[in-house]
């Protein structure tokens, strides 16, 4: 049996009771170490943990454990769904032997960034969006920069997750530019950092204003639309939210 869980953006009540439930019951946790870190030791249990980008090695040793009678939970931070480990692990199956499609696997859903970071400064996802990850390990710039400038000329309001890391450090700047020429300079940009843990950061901004070096890896990217609203409260963030009509 695997369970594929989804840890929330990092504050333990923000864990799916079937999420803890699940890394209660599981032998073996398998996942990023960080990530792994989070989930509190249980006696009894082992944990498997592994570098960031041996995504499918991961996948396919927790299949190994599975098919060995072991109770498995597969860890990512956030939704596993959501630029995680559910998808490494129905590619594992999907390319594996026969047998790996006779387990019990279960996806246990969980908060992603994006939800906590919206609901952290209002409601700015409350009508349609789009959402992206800035990373170009498994897809070209061009593709990233076409997808940017569809979303933001159709008038969605954009999430972006990976903007920036040690690795990719100019994706993020360029980005912005991508988005410049197609939206004025006062769509309203929010860099949440670490939401809903001890070092959380949150930053309103304008898209003219927005600066790459805002954010690092653990930084979750929206910029709204023309209709964005912005609430202003004296020595508080902003709230910011979508309207529910176009014209509001
Ligand atoms: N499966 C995760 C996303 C993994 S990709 C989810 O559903 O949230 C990693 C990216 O997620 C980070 O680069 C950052 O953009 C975002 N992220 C994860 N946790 C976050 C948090 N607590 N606050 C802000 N962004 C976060």
């Amino acid at each position: 049996m695997i369970h594929v869980i989804g840890l929330g953006p990092g504050a333990s009540d923000l864990l799916a009771p079937r999420a803890a439930s699940a890394l209660e019951a599981a032998t073996d946790l398998v996942g990023y170490g960080p990530y792994l870190e989070r989930v509190p030791p249980r006696t009894g249990q082992t944990r498997h943990a592994s570098d960031n980008r041996a995504e499918l090695a991961r996948a396919r040793h927790a299949l190994a454990l599975a098919q060995e009678e072991r109770r498995v939970a597969v860890v990512s931070g956030g939704d596993a769904g959501v630029f995680g480990m559910a998808s490494a692990l129905f590619e594992a199956i999907d390319h594996g032997p026969p047998e790996w499609r006779a387990l019990e696997v279960e996806v246990v859903p969980g908060i992603s960034a994006l939800l906590a970071a919206a609901a952290r400064v209002g409601a700015p996802l409350g009508h349609d969006f789009c959402v992206l990850s800035l990373s170009d390990n498994l897809k070209s710039w061009e593709t990233i920069a076409a997808r940017l400038t569809a979303a933001a000329t159709a008038g969605f309001a954009i999430a972006l997750y990976n903007p920036l890391s040690r690795a990719r450090p100019w994706q993020l700047g360029a980005a912005f530019d991508v988005l410049r020429v197609h939206l004025p300079g006062a769509t309203r940009v929010v860099f949440a950092t670490a939401v809903s843990r001890p070092d959380e950061r949150v930053t309103v901004t304008t898209l003219a204003a927005a600066d790459p070096a805002l954010a690092d890896m653990r930084t979750l990217v929206l910029v709204g639309t023309q209709a964005t609203r912005t609430i202003e409260r004296a020595g508080a963030v902003p709230w910011i939210y979508a309207p529910r009509g176009e014209s509001a």
